[in-house]
């Protein structure tokens, strides 16, 4: 129903007579009239389906989808607060618990990639960091300083300073070409286009075993065989930079993309001349605004000085890079949802085969990426194989950015060759051991999708197969640290939420099961838990896992099925209402 103010609907037609009605272009024209309006009421969205030729249901579809528009009247001001794991480690509870009770409305939302300065919150387009019940009021009262990209780098362990993605970081301006020129970037593009052939770089990044560093570890020269090979079928490919890191401890990607963006912008164009491919998307969350803004600047001032766009340094290589930002949906992290979503759509997974390889953007075959792991393309390219795996091991050659948060005394972003490093080192080393006398209790590794361990696991290498052959997943390599002031059942408890929220209920197993895992955590953290709810937990989660239809439902019962396991007799204590961490109000 409408509100009694008039709804300024030339407003909305002035907006929409700068977005061409294509349908790739739909969610652009919903993007712009939320910033603009504040929400999406019913006559933005009819306005919308008309410009678009699109009925009704299937705009409000689309705009519902997205966590960051609002579908209805403008909502009233409340403070945006991050309580997936890293913030709720960092005591976000507290925080809210101290907000309410000023009478500050706070709103739930998921990770907004700043985990290792947790617990965070946004309000009135401002980030707010590090809080504390004490420090709440700065919420409503204070500007908070900008971070800077420096703050995120808790070390670089790299022998030689060639072989760290993060060599540049803090050091070069990110709005400065001429710097990122003086630090080296370009040369290998530069390499690629007057030496090299397009299968030669194919074959360069094969032999240097690079594995996506998304979470996946597919090895990368493999999917730009199959992509190359797809071509050979007459349809024009192209490259698509996953930029949407919304895993809930994961900041790595922001940070290579604040602190060196042409490394990013090198990697993405040296991986369409590989593929042959003359466009390149970036798919950014749409939590990162400064971010895309960089992007964007990075990629006009590459373009005027001929490192990107038509016959690129005087060769007949022409490359067009676009920055696509996102609306807030974690699915769309998945590869093939992230597709549908650049197409339009709802961010929702499709069925594979066939892959984004052979059937990616609009019918292409399309190379889809994580930033980092186009980072390391110029390097590779520029130095070659052999001079990439003089670093990590022999099955997981290269470096690793691993985001370090929770209850350590330092936290922030270590570059490291993979299979170098353990936890041990690691929490002693870089981040200064754990933050007060209680002892380690468990770490959750490579996101909230992945396995909570516990001491057993301190001493394994930290890379994709010694990882897995220990039982738990390296993934995006993100480490949120817990100490025995934990309660476990709670810490389950916001990662289920963190799920319940970012399902996007596509498939039964996964909308219902994230929801009732959801239930039954909460019911045992309030004290209305029973013996029953254990195994009703476990029966969910193996469900979840055969038989939800893409990853996030398969891994979205990891954390809780692997807490339960290490740590059952806690479950069991919060079954008869006591928490023995006494973090819990029964
Ligand atoms: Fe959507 Fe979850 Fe099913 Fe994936 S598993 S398609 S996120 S409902």
């Amino acid at each position: 129903m409408r509100g009694l103010e008039p709804l300024p609907e030339p407003a909305i037609q002035e907006i929409l007579a700068h977005v061409p009605p294509t349908a790739e272009a739909l969610p652009l024209a919903l993007d712009r009239l939320n910033r603009t309006l504040g929400s999406l009421p019913r006559v933005a969205i009819e306005a919308v389906a008309q410009h678009f030729g699109r009925p009704v249901s299937e705009v409000l579809g689309i705009a519902s989808f997205y966590a960051l528009w609002h579908v209805g009247e403008k909502p009233p001001p409340a403070v945006c607060l991050c309580g997936d794991g890293p913030c709720y480690a960092q005591g976000a509870a507290e925080v809210r618990r101290a907000l309410e009770e000023k009478g500050i409305a706070v709103r739930r939302t998921s990770c907004i990639g700043y985990c290792a300065a947790g617990p965070v919150a946004y309000f009135e387009g401002r980030l707010y960091r590090h809080l504390t019940p004490q420090s709440v009021r700065d919420v409503l009262q204070a500007t908070p300083q900008p971070p800077t990209v420096a703050q995120d780098i808790l070390g670089i362990e790299v022998p030689e300073q060639e072989h760290a993605l993060l060599r540049n970081v803090g050091r070069i301006s990110p709005d400065s070409l001429e710097d990122a020129l003086a630090a080296g970037a370009y040369r290998a593009l530069h390499r690629a286009l007057t030496q090299m052939t397009p299968e030669a770089v194919v074959e360069e990044v094969v032999r240097s075993g690079l594995q996506g560093r998304g979470g996946a570890a597919f090895p990368c020269g493999l999917k730009m065989r199959f992509t190359a090979a797809a071509r050979a079928e007459g349809r024009l490919p192209c490259v698509v930079c996953n930029a949407d890191e919304s895993e809930p401890g994961t900041f790595k990607d922001r940070v290579l993309i604040e602190g060196d963006p042409h490394q990013l912008l090198e990697g993405i164009a040296l991986a369409g001349y590989a593929i042959g491919a003359k466009e390149g998307y970036i798919y950014i969350r749409g939590e990162y605004v400064p971010q895309a803004e960089i992007l964007e600047q990075a990629i006009r001032e590459a373009e005027s000085a001929g490192y990107l766009g038509t016959n690129i340094l005087g060769t007949e290589f022409s490359f067009h890079i676009h920055v696509h930002r996102g609306a807030g949906a974690y699915i769309c992290g998945e590869e093939t949802a992230l597709l549908e979503s650049l197409e339009g759509k709802r961010g929702e997974p499709r069925l594979r085969p066939p892959y984004p390889t052979t059937y990616g953007l609009s019918g292409r075959p399309t190379l889809v990426n994580n930033v980092e792991t186009l980072c390391n393309l110029p390097g590779i390219v520029a130095h070659g194989a052999e001079w990439y795996r003089r670093v990590g091991t022999e099955a997981c050659p290269g470096t690793k950015l691993y985001p370090i948060s929770g209850h350590v005394r330092r936290k922030g972003l270590l570059e490291a060759p993979l299979g170098e490093w353990t936890l041990r080192r690691l929490i002693e080393g870089p981040a200064g051991g754990l933050r007060g006398s209680a002892p380690f209790k468990a770490c959750h590794l490579g996101g909230a999708a992945g396995a909570i361990v516990g001491p057993e696991f301190l001493d394994v290498p930290l890379d994709f197969a010694s990882c897995a052959r220990a039982g738990a997943m390296l993934g995006a390599g993100d480490v949120v640290i817990l100490d025995e002031q934990t309660c476990m059942v709670d810490y389950a408890r916001a990662v289920a939420a963190f799920f319940r929220a970012e399902s996007c209920g596509k498939c039964t197993p996964c909308r219902v099961g994230t929801e009732r895992q959801l239930q039954l955590l909460n019911e045992l953290c309030s004290g209305q838990g029973a013996p029953e709810h254990l195994e009703e937990l476990r029966v969910w989660g193996e469900h979840m896992t055969d038989s939800s239809f893409c990853g996030l439902g398969q891994t979205a019962a990891t954390a809780v099925l692997s807490a339960l396991r290490l740590f059952e007799s806690e479950f069991e204590a919060h079954a008869h209402g006591t928490c023995p961490a006494g973090v819990c109000k029964m």
